[in-house]
Formats: C-alpha cells, structure tokens, sequence
C-alpha cells in the first residue's frame, strides 16, 4: 500500500511575505512526516509545499495528474488563499480529491494570541473559501474536518486513501471474459462502454478454444508444482487425484494467459466449457485466493468489482469474496442469509483450513470438479454489488453481520457463509429488490459501505445503501430520487 502515494498540497498566497509562506512549507513537511509513521495511513504522503498562487497551483496539480504513482491528492489551507486562483488547476485535476479542514495548531494560545497567529492560522475561514470553489465547481471530493493528530482524523484519511486506491486500481483494470455470459440471465449483463468510460475497465471477451490451447500446452511438471502448491495450502480429500490434477492444469493455463495479458479480473460460464473436462473450481478458488477477481456465469461487472475491492483492502483483517444469495432461513427471530457458489467462493474468507473435495455437478454437463470446501468467520460485513440501470450504473451495498451457521451441513459440496443482514432480513431483501440488486456480491469482512460510498463518489457512478436505519418509505423516496438525478446527468 505505501507504493501508491498522496500529495498533499498546502494552500497560501503571497500577501502576507515570504516568513509566512517558509513556516506554511514548515508546518506541512512536520504533518506528512508525522502521518506517515502512523500505521492508520496505510498509503505515503508526499507534502508537495505551499501553492501560492494560480500558476504554481495548475502546475501542482498537473504533475500530480502525470505521476503514475500519484494515488490522489489531498489540500489544505493553511492561510487564506483565494480561490478563484483554484479554478486553472482544478479544472484539470483528474485524480481523487481530499479536501482537509484542520488546523497546524491544536488549541488557541491564549495569553499569546496576536495577529501573526490569525494571520497564519487561518483554515477556519481558508478552508471554507477552498471549499466553495469546489461546490462551485460540482467536484467529487471528500472533506474531512478535524486536527491532523487526532487519530480519528488520520484514520478517516487512511479509510479515504483505500478507496482512492480503488479508483487507481480500477482505472488500470483489464477483465478477461472465457466465452459470454451465460444466456437469458439480465442482471450479469451490461454496458463495457459505460463500465470503460466510468470506472476505467476494459473488458473483453476470449473464445473458450484460445484457452484450449493453453490448457492443452500445460506440462505434468508445471501440474506436479502446482500439485505441490494445493498441498501446501489445503488438505487433501479426495482419492481422486486425477480430478485435482486437471484443475491444476486449467489454473496454470488460465494464469498464463491472465498474465500474458495483463488482467486481473476474469469470467467464465458452466455454458460454454467446450471441450474443457471440468467447470474450473479449485482453479478458480486458487486464483482468488491470490487477489484475482472472478465473476461467474459471465458476470464481468462482479469479477470488476471484486479485484478493486480485493486491492482496496489489502492488509486489513478479514477477507474479501465473490458471493451469491443462496438460500433464507426464515425461522422467526433467527432470520438468515445462507450464502455460497456452486463452486467457487473464495478461500480468502476461510476460517479453518480449506479442504480439496470431489463432488458431482449437476450442471455443465462435465465431469466432477474438485473444489475447495471451508468454514467462515463471524462478524461485521457488507455486501456489494453491481448493476446497470440502463442509463447509468449503480451500486448497492447492504451492511451485514455474519454468523455462524446454527448447525453443520454435512451434506453440502460448497463452502458457505451465512449472515444477517441489516436492518433485518424482509426490510434488507425488500430493499435490495427495489434497487434492483443483483444475486451475485462481493462479501468483504474488510471494507465498509463508507469505502464504497468514496469510491462511487470518486468513479460518479450511483451509491445506494441499505443498513441499520433503512426504512422502506423512505427508502423508495430516495431511490426514486437518486434514479431520475443520475438520469439527468
Ligand atoms: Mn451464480
């Protein structure tokens, strides 16, 4: 995380002599120093000094817009700085935007207070003059008001920074599609123009036969490694040895194709296997497991989605997973979500060591896949997904708590997670049906619907939530609203 980087620019003018300007450059350098040895900012600040005035301010912010390492910029205004000198240079800014409202010093010092003090402390009114260029201007931005030493301020700043980090990671991303979606189904499909032009995607659709050869190339050494690698990782239950074989083979294909490539989100549909002998389960749960979204039934827009999440929450506890609503318990008071994939969940949310199984598929048509079965963990989470409304696209986030399942499940092939959602099951899937969300999620014990929330902000794509204090009145209200604004953009 500390390879992407912020520069954090600090506002003044030229008005009150070169003194102010050197402590302003001072002041700046002691805050970067002191954020970057707090562990709650994941990402490195660079202080990029003071800008004193409309030339040096569009200079800044074009080379932060040139600096491929540059994750996004956060601002400040120590003095007052005029904001009409902002507009060059924030016409042109092209990465995520954090607008800081503090103070260099904490307290008033009272018996020493004169009017140097006012005039270099001046945030309480620079800020808000900053502030109103950005309105002005209809920028997406993040303001975050607090003093710069309080943890809770560089906490929020860090949360801010992983989702800025998602918008990078985004705008680079390249998804794989193996043959299309699978057919009839409405909700995996949509626009890869829409999905380029907003989120930076760049999604493309491979013939099944292009990854036939790879997999028919693969060498019994590169299968034997790879063998090598699952034991390692998992256990081993199965005897049958000849099926784990042949997903190890389809992962090492699938890998060296990603990676000649230079994707890191892929698809594939139980459709459209050809002459593939097993659904990838194993293959695909492996290659998860190591940051790799995956969408299935063709399901771009979640195998998108999972790798940005993936990348956003590298380093925080928990883990982060392609999912579906399976099933409801629907027992009164212990109301639940059974979720689970036919296949492929992602042992990164695995709570025990996961396990290599065989089972017979009922769909697909092709012989039984081994597959990696596993327990999870209990405790906050959310679930995200992706649609597209036609005119725009949405997402929608539900905040969850997971549990653990009331009783074993012994007969079950697949690895499953099961979950309470908030407020409570009926209002939550009433909800998420209105907003027209889709089966398919991304679980993240990791992330937070405010990570997400940032994130749209950032990629101008429409943020609906469902959490503790949804209620279905006004909720509609809301989402009627928040439908025809994004209609009108
Ligand atoms: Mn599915």
């Amino acid at each position: 995380m500390k390879a992407y980087t912020f520069w954090f620019i600090t506002g003044t003018q030229t008005l009150y002599g070169d003194e102010v300007i050197h402590q302003v450059n001072e002041h700046a350098n002691i805050m970067a120093a002191g954020w970057n040895d707090d562990a709650r900012i994941p990402c490195t600040i660079i202080p990029k000094g003071a800008v004193i005035d409309a030339q040096s301010i569009k200079e800044t912010i074009m080379a932060a817009n040139n600096d491929p390492a540059c994750a996004g910029v956060i601002t400040w205004m120590h003095t007052f700085s005029p904001s009409k000198m902002w507009i060059p240079g924030l016409k042109r800014l092209q990465k995520p935007w954090l607008h800081l409202n503090t103070q260099f010093n904490r307290d008033i010092p009272w018996g020493g207070i004169d009017m140097d003090f006012m005039n270099l402390n001046q945030s309480a009114h620079g800020d808000r003059e900053h502030g109103f260029i950005g309105a002005r201007m209809r920028m997406p931005r993040k303001v975050i008001s607090g003093f710069w030493q309080d943890d809770t301020v560089k906490a929020r700043m860090g949360h801010w920074m992983r989702s800025a980090v998602g918008a990078y990671e985004s705008n680079r991303l390249k998804v794989c599609r193996f043959g299309d979606n699978m057919r009839d189904v409405a909700v995996t499909e949509g626009n890869k123009v829409e999905a380029e032009i907003k989120l930076g995607w760049s999604v493309n659709g491979y013939g099944v036969g292009d990854l036939l050869r790879y997999i028919d190339a693969v060498s019994e050494a590169e299968i034997d490694a790879k063998m090598e690698e699952y034991r390692m990782r998992y256990d081993m239950a199965t005897e049958n040895i000849e099926a784990v074989r042949y997903q190890a083979r389809e992962e090492v294909a699938m890998r060296r194709f990603m990676e000649e490539g230079g994707f890191g989100a892929f698809t594939n549909t139980f459709q459209d296997l050809q002459q593939m002998r097993q659904l990838p389960g194993l293959a695909t749960q492996n290659m998860m497991r190591d940051g790799y979204g995956f969408g299935a039934e063709g399901d771009w827009k979640l195998a998108g989605l999972g790798r940005v999440m993936k990348l956003m929450a590298k380093g925080l506890p928990g883990g982060t997973a392609f999912m579906e609503d399976y099933t409801y318990h629907m027992e009164p008071g212990r109301e639940a979500i059974l979720g689970a994939h036919m296949l492929e969940v992602d042992p990164d949310i695995a709570a025990d060591r996961p396990k290599i199984e065989v089972y017979p598929l009922g769909i697909g048509d092709r012989e039984d896949p081994a597959r990696l079965t596993f327990q999870t963990g209990s405790g906050k989470a959310i679930v995200a997904t992706l649609v597209d409304m036609g005119d725009h696209l949405r997402m929608i986030v539900n905040d969850v708590e997971a549990c653990t399942p009331y009783e074993d499940m012994p007969k079950l092939p697949t690895a499953r997670v099961m979950w309470k959602p908030y407020p409570n099951l009926y209002t939550s899937a009433e909800a998420w049906i209105q907003a027209g969300g889709a089966h398919h999620t991304i679980l993240s014990y990791q992330l937070d619907a405010e990570h997400l929330r940032d994130f749209c902000t950032m990629m101008d794509i429409e943020f609906v939530h469902i959490g503790a204090d949804t209620k279905m009145e006004a909720f509609e209200k809301e989402l009627l609203l928040s439908d025809m604004l994004w209609k009108l953009r």
